[in-house]
């Protein structure tokens, strides 16, 4: 199986820059073993004008069979001759994806020390697969890749030339040109796409693809028309996969409309009160009232839960006692900007041992945040529909089970006192509920019964006799923590 990677030159840019993007020389004709055969790169082309690098996979029959994966597609009657008979040498397929990311994994980071600018910028693309299995035909071949900016040529192949009679294979010759895109997204755009056609993937497909999709979907797959239909056949149509995927995709769609269209109703205010009497501001309010808190309750190791931009970690940071630190977030972008905050990058190794900053959802159970001494959820949950509030409930209190939790949230009844919040709002654009200090305490009771915590609440911000404080916070801590030291 092969598929070629063209570019044209610039005035300012040589085609053979290719071979810098792509971490492979092209003078030179390069092997790479994989666990299914033999990657070879080399370039048919390579001079200013025109630059094409191929990546052919020789596929190990024998290592397919011995694994048991070379099935492809077929029901149980053949499958035993499958195993020997089927389209996997040929034809584009997880194989190639799986071989693509392994010999070009810079590239599809869009690393490159040699020509960063290069690397980031949109470049003429013309990618060729003579052999793409198309379940879906050409139509959705298009469907695909056109809404990606690609100008696409998927011509069926023929199953005979000799007997044009017996029409088209499921097969087709795929062209992809645009000038619009970067490698990296093309990269991307074929990693997740050519298994999507493919429709059968060669080994198992576990949890961690979940992670695999969103990291490879990056900016192009939120909002993808054909978004479910990707998101299903990439999970090789495991549901429960495939579920908790589009919830973590709807979620990073709604986080980046959030983040560029709607400025937090909270900061305008803030702003505004700001340059009359210089308050500090609630955000920042808060923020101390967390480190407070948990300065107060011995913690060492801390999750923030829906860390968002990273402000609350990077204080964290500040103070010693707090020897691990763990952002999380399900939005990439709020992870991206929090990473650039801290600058992880150029931290030194000490300081990059206590912290960590990685996505998920807050919906599922993760065992990555088991063993911690706290976690905070500060403004986290009002972003969850109501339905959805008792999966968090459950992942942070029944599964996670730090000591303390502390959950912080706007107080509804404060709205009033916000001149320029028109009556019945929200706060942000993308709460989806405020509570009064009534159906806050309420909810916090539950929990703290349902879960083994005591709770105790504290007021953020002035306390107003009538309508309370902007911002309410629960301090939950596990009942058994007493019995817990003295078993240790
Ligand atoms: N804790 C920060 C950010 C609050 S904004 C602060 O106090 O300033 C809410 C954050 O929760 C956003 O970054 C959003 O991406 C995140 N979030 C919303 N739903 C989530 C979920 N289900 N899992 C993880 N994070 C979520």
């Amino acid at each position: 199986m092969f598929l070629t990677i063209s570019t044209s030159g610039t005035a300012a840019f040589p085609a053979t820059d290719l071979g810098f993007l792509l971490h492979k020389h092209p003078d030179k004709a390069q092997k790479f073993s994989t666990s299914y055969g033999t990657a070879h790169v080399f370039y048919p082309e390579a001079d200013a004008q025109r630059c094409t690098a191929a990546l052919l996979l020789e596929v190990d029959t024998v290592a397919l069979v011995r694994r048991g994966k070379g099935k492809g597609r077929g029901g149980a009657p053949d499958a035993a001759l499958a195993q020997y008979v089927n389209d996997r040498p040929y034809a584009a397929s997880s194989l190639l994806a799986v071989a693509l990311s392994g010999v070009f994994s810079s590239a599809l980071r869009g690393v490159c020390n040699a020509r960063p600018e290069r690397a980031a910028a949109p470049l003429p693309l013309r990618i060729e697969v003579p052999a793409l299995p198309a379940r879906g035909g050409p139509d959705l071949v298009r469907q695909l890749f056109e809404p990606l900016g690609w100008a696409v040529t998927a011509d069926p192949v023929a199953l005979d030339t000799e007997f044009p009679g017996w029409g088209d294979s499921r097969y087709v010759r795929l062209v992809l040109e645009s000038e619009k895109l970067t490698l990296a997204e093309a990269l991307r755009h074929l990693y997740v796409l050519l298994p999507v056609l493919d429709d059968a993937k060669h080994y198992w497909v576990s949890s961690d693809e979940v992670d695999k999709l969103l990291r490879a979907g990056d900016g192009w797959l939120p909002g993808h028309p054909e978004q479910k239909l990707i998101t299903s056949r990439y999970l090789s149509r495991r549901w429960s996969l495939t579920r908790q995927a589009m919830e973590r995709l709807e979620l990073v769609r709604l986080a980046e409309a959030d983040d560029s269209e709607v400025e937090s109703i909270d900061n305008a205010v803030e702003e505004e009160s700001e340059a009359e009497e210089k308050p500090t501001p609630l955000a920042v309010q808060r923020r101390e009232a967390i480190l407070a808190a948990l300065r107060a309750s011995g913690a060492a190791r801390v999750l923030d839960l829906g860390c968002g931009q990273g402000q609350l970690v990077q204080e964290l940071l500040k103070d010693v006692r707090f020897s691990e630190v763990v952002g999380v977030d399900v939005s990439v972008r709020a992870l991206t900007i929090a990473s650039r905050r801290l600058k992880l990058d150029r931290m030194g190794e000490r300081q990059a041992a206590r912290v960590k900053l990685f996505q998920g959802s807050l919906a599922y159970t993760d065992n990555r945040l088991k063993g911690y001494d706290a976690a905070v959820l500060s403004e986290v949950i009002e972003h969850l529909d109501l339905p959805r509030l008792p999966a968090l409930e459950y992942a942070v209190f029944g599964h996670a089970r730090p000591r303390t939790v502390l959950v912080t949230t706007p107080n509804v009844e404060y709205n009033v006192r916000w001149e320029t919040l028109p009556a019945g709002h929200v706060r942000h654009g993308d709460h989806r509920f405020e509570w009064t200090r009534e159906e806050f305490r309420t909810w916090s009771a539950t929990i703290a019964e349902r879960y083994g915590y005591e709770v105790e609440f504290a007021p953020v911000g002035p306390d107003d006799p009538e309508v309370g404080p902007p911002t309410q916070m629960a301090l939950f801590h596990r009942n058994d923590t007493e019995k817990e030291a003295k078993a240790a």
